[in-house]
């Protein structure tokens, strides 16, 4: 079985998976991209948009993240992979700690197919989600914050950070995606 055969399995997983479905609603989103991709892009949950496509960060961030990742110099379909922790839309839009707990499962499978060199985890949620530990994303963002099973995990905002306050996060954001291509492109 090859990576994207075993990335589908994931996701057929995530369709039947009703742990996955509690509070939740709309289609599944279980990630898109390249299966060998180095570098893996982690949101926070589905919005309205992915969910009614079943496609990740499609709607107003995803247009943010998906022009950040092109400006790179990086393809957002072909060269590298998008996924969230929760991989349904949350009843209230903000995902349980619960939802966080179980997502992790399907993650990381997902990680655990795909083996990419660099995660890029995209505000507290996806930290947390993916590294089981408290991160303050202030403090932190703008560098690698833990290396794990020869993966490095790089900490940024959430582009709905930057969408809603534009003027305090959204250059820092652009920062740090310079950063994320300068640690990339050396490795
Ligand atoms: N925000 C996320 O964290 N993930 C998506 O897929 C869309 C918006």
């Amino acid at each position: 079985m090859n990576k994207q055969q075993e990335l589908d399995n994931i996701a057929k997983e995530i369709e039947k998976c009703e742990e996955c479905k509690v509070g939740k609603q709309g289609k599944a989103v279980p990630g898109e991209g390249n299966p060998d991709a180095d570098i893996v892009f982690i949101g926070e949950a589905p919005g309205k948009t992915e969910a009614q496509t079943g496609r990740p960060f499609v709607g107003r961030s995803g247009q943010l993240l998906r022009g950040l990742i092109r400006e790179i110099g990086l393809d957002d379909r072909n060269d590298v992979y998008i996924t969230s922790p929760v991989k349904y839309l949350p009843d209230g839009g903000t995902p349980t700690s619960t939802d966080i707990a179980h997502g992790r499962v399907h993650l990381t499978g997902q990680l655990a197919i795909i083996q990419p060199k660099f995660v890029v985890l995209l505000g507290r949620v996806a930290a947390e989600g993916v590294l089981q530990k408290k991160v303050f994303v202030v403090k932190e963002r703008g560098q690698v914050i833990e290396e794990r099973d020869g993966i490095k995990y790089f900490l940024t905002y959430h582009p709905a950070a930057a969408l809603r306050f534009p003027v305090k996060f959204k250059p820092a954001l652009k920062e740090d995606f310079k950063l994320v291509k300068q640690l990339t492109q050396a490795s």
